[in-house]
């Protein structure tokens, strides 16, 4: 089993469940026709993660908590990585959210 970050960690990708994309093996992961290697895979992979979240985050803005619910992760993870993300008393802005977690770009 390799477990892919479909927004790379080397992109800024974070650990979440829907950034995970679970391949049977190495060609499939690492071959000529994955994502690694095929650049339209990639970026398939990284359009559809987008618009998971779009239909996730369907809200103005979040609190961190509510963030961390629906990302299925712990609030305190969350905290580390979103320190630089503008908030506005506790809440942030549906697109900046979704900027972030597509690693600080939109595809
Ligand atoms: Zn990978």
């Amino acid at each position: 089993m390799h477990k892919h970050h479909i927004v790379f960690r080397s992109q800024g990708g974070l650990d979440f469940p829907l950034n995970y994309k679970i391949y049977r093996g190495y060609d499939d992961h690492e071959g000529m026709n994955g994502p690694h290697r095929n650049r339209e895979v990639d970026l398939q992979l990284k359009r559809e993660l987008q618009n998971e979240l779009m239909q996730l985050f369907t809200n103005t803005h979040y609190t961190l908590r509510e963030i961390a619910d629906k990302l299925d992760v712990k609030e305190k993870y969350l905290d580390q990585h979103f320190k630089r993300v503008y908030s506005h008393q506790g809440k942030y802005l549906r697109m900046d959210i979704i900027r972030k977690l597509m690693g600080g770009k939109l595809y």
